[in-house]
């Protein structure tokens, strides 16, 4: 039978450097095929084949301890996982591409089963494996410094092929599912505009026969889409919540996020106000530093206004730019971003500046595209 396929690219000493620099994969060649079998993880796990007991065999085997090959399974009888092989296929990638940074973090591509492609970073910390993923192939919102904006829109990812990212890199990282204990939806596209299936996927990371995770440990981070947070809220499933802010008025974030047209500022803040009101859970505010554009004092002040009035308990995450080719805008540097960070830490919001990881295989988290699509 037709496996997947899994490649190692020795990238981070071809690529270099310290900047953005986007993956230029080879033509995945194995991208159809598969389609003769239901994939396994739609299937609730309570309700997967086999008889009795072997449902809880097969779903430890999935969840706890990564299989991704019948074959793996090995306290199930021979002749059973040959059936259930004819039947069944496990994951949803047709070939999954591995890119080691030298910070230690990986990007995988993956070629899904119709050829399109995701990816999503593996960020191993001293204290937390943190895995970010992706909810779309490209994004409709094209904000103008977002490299996978920059790409277009492909479609929407199933919701098992938004969990599969973190069972398959798990797998090829040699952890079992569970180890990875932070999720991060910062990887491609809008999730909020792909709703019913990032709900899907969040409801089995949280799920205690699926992969048990604390919800305090997913994040999901958004353009600003105020139904959609109310949903969010209202279908209160406790993940945290990023508001990329980005600007806090409305006549720059029109310049740099075209959904900015559709959703003033003061309308996405009370949506995020009322995500606050109903979880308790801090939110995060998340602003790339452009130069010239959004980094002025006057705008970190006026940051501050937007959180205080609101009560809201923040956290403001500012993201160097990470410069990529073609891209419209610059990044503001570095003195000019501590300087930002002290206005707002002097306004009585805690700040940090997430300086990236992955970034010479174009890996920073959120910057995912690559130049082929
Ligand atoms: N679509 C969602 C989630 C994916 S992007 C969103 O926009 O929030 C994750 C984060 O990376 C967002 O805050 C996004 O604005 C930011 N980002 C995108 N491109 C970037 C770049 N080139 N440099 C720095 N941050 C970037
Ligand atoms: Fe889409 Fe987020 Fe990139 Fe904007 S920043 S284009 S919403 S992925």
């Amino acid at each position: 039978m037709k496996r997947p396929t899994f490649e190692l690219h020795n990238s981070a000493a071809s690529e270099g450097g310290a900047c953005y620099v986007p993956v230029q994969a080879p033509e995945a060649a194995a991208a159809a095929g598969d389609d003769r079998k239901p994939i396994l993880l739609p299937v609730p796990p309570d309700e997967l084949p086999g008889k009795g007991y072997r449902k809880g065999q097969i779903a430890s085997w999935l969840y706890k301890k990564g299989a991704r090959e019948w074959d793996e399974m090995t306290d199930l009888p021979r002749r059973l996982r040959e059936a259930l092989e004819r039947e069944w296929r496990i994951g949803e990638f047709a070939l999954v591409q591995a890119f080691p940074s030298s910070d230690g973090s990986v990007k995988y591509l993956f070629t899904l089963h119709d050829g399109r492609r995701t990816e999503a970073v593996y960020l191993p910390y001293a204290d937390r494996k943190t895995v970010c993923i992706s909810s779309q192939v490209g994004c409709p919102a094209g904000c103008t410094f977002c490299a996978t904006g920059k790409m277009g829109f492909g479609r929407n990812l199933t919701g098992p092929e938004i969990l599969d990212q973190i069972l398959a890199v798990a797998y090829h990282q040699g952890l079992a599912p569970r180890e990875i204990r932070n999720v991060v939806l910062m990887g491609m596209g809008e999730p909020l505009l792909n709703y019913d299936n990032v709900a899907w996927a969040v409801r089995r990371m949280l799920a205690r026969n699926a992969l048990a995770m604390s919800p305090r440990r997913v994040a999901l981070s958004t353009v600003g889409i105020p139904k959609g947070i109310r949903r969010l809220a209202e279908d209160d499933l406790g993940i945290k919540l990023a508001l990329s802010l980005h600007a806090p008025d409305d006549e720059t974030r029109k310049r740099i996020i075209p959904t900015a047209k559709a959703y003033p500022v003061e309308e996405i803040m009370d949506a995020v106000a009322e995500y606050f009101q109903k979880t308790r859970r801090r939110v995060t505010f998340e602003y790339v530093m452009l130069k010239g554009v959004n980094d002025a004092p006057e705008q970190a002040r006026a940051v501050a206004r937007l959180v205080r009035t609101r009560r809201i308990v923040a956290h403001v995450n500012l993201i160097p730019f990470n410069p990529w080719e073609g891209a419209p805008v610059e990044g503001t540097p570095r003195e000019a971003i501590k300087r930002f960070a002290h206005i707002l830490e002097a306004e009585g919001i805690p700040t940090t500046v997430r300086w990236s990881r992955g970034v010479d295989v174009g890996a920073a988290c959120g910057q995912l595209a690559l130049k082929e699509g």
